[in-house]
């Protein structure tokens, strides 16, 4: 069943009116773990921004439908309640709050918008509880303050461990492996792998081709100047790896 559909989609930097994306195409199944690569600066965060409505930037043109339904007539909180999930890049530091009781919260506020029972919170801890395993994750991480003093892997995992948690028709991660050293890497791949094997519908997107030495997308699409240059199944990942952006480059 189709998940996502995006047609020709254009959309310019709101204060200045920059022209950034350039006409995107892209067809989604729910289930599937698609990636899009590409060198920096090309629009992939742009792209995914765009997807959630974030403010700065302004769609003049094409369509997205979501689940049947017209994405970019609804504001950032309805595309949440509806099953979108975007990671945070910079996640908050919430001190004196635990992980577990911000997620009850979250998990409760959404319910209750949703019109779906609440949970309280030893039912919600068995919820969460067969989620940790599964993202490779230990108990003392729900007892922690909310992303206080984490490393950066850590909080990671811990942005896959909502993820898990609340739920999501459609998770964009981005940029998932910046900034981690080859140890952190693994682990936050581990916990993708743990999510996907939960049959979450997932859009990566990264720069860095060993990412997906690690985590492996069944359909991969470049982007390059805005728009979607070239897409193909998991072979197109070693083409990149063998011989770059260059070899598959539309210039
Ligand atoms: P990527 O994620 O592929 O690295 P981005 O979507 O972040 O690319 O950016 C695409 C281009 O648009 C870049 O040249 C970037 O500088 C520019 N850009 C994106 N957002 C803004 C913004 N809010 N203000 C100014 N320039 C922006
Ligand atoms: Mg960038
Ligand atoms: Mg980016």
């Amino acid at each position: 069943k189709l998940l996502l559909e995006v047609k020709d989609l254009t959309a310019v930097i709101a204060e200045s009116h920059q022209k950034i994306l350039s006409g995107v195409n892209l067809k989604f199944y729910e289930g599937e773990v698609h990636a899009i690569m590409g060198k920096n600066g090309s629009g992939k965060s742009t792209f995914s921004k765009v997807l959630v409505g974030h403010p700065d930037y302004e769609v003049t043109g094409g369509t997205v439908t979501f689940k049947g339904q017209d994405l970019l007539e609804m504001d950032p909180e309805e595309r949440s309640l509806s099953g979108i999930f975007m990671g945070f890049q910079s996640p908050v530091e919430i001190p004196g709050v635990s992980n577990a009781d911000f997620l009850n919260m979250a998990y409760n506020a959404r319910q209750r918008k949703l019109g779906l029972p609440e949970l309280g919170p030893i039912e919600f801890f068995s919820h969460v509880y067969s989620k940790l395993e599964m993202v490779n994750m230990e108990m003392d991480f729900l007892n922690r303050s909310v992303n206080e003093g984490f490393s950066g892997g850590e909080r990671k995992r811990n942005e896959i461990l909502q993820l898990a948690v609340l739920g999501a028709d459609l998770a964009i991660l981005d940029e998932i492996d910046s900034g981690l050293d080859i140890d952190a890497l693994q682990d936050v791949a581990k916990a993708v792998n743990g999510l996907l094997t939960l049959k979450n519908s997932v859009l990566m997107i990264t720069h860095y081709q060993r990412l997906l030495e690690y985590i492996k997308p069944a359909h991969i699409h470049i982007m390059e100047n805005g728009r979607i240059v070239k897409s193909g199944d998991e072979t197109l990942a070693s083409v990149l790896e063998k011989e770059g952006y260059k070899a598959i480059s539309s210039v």
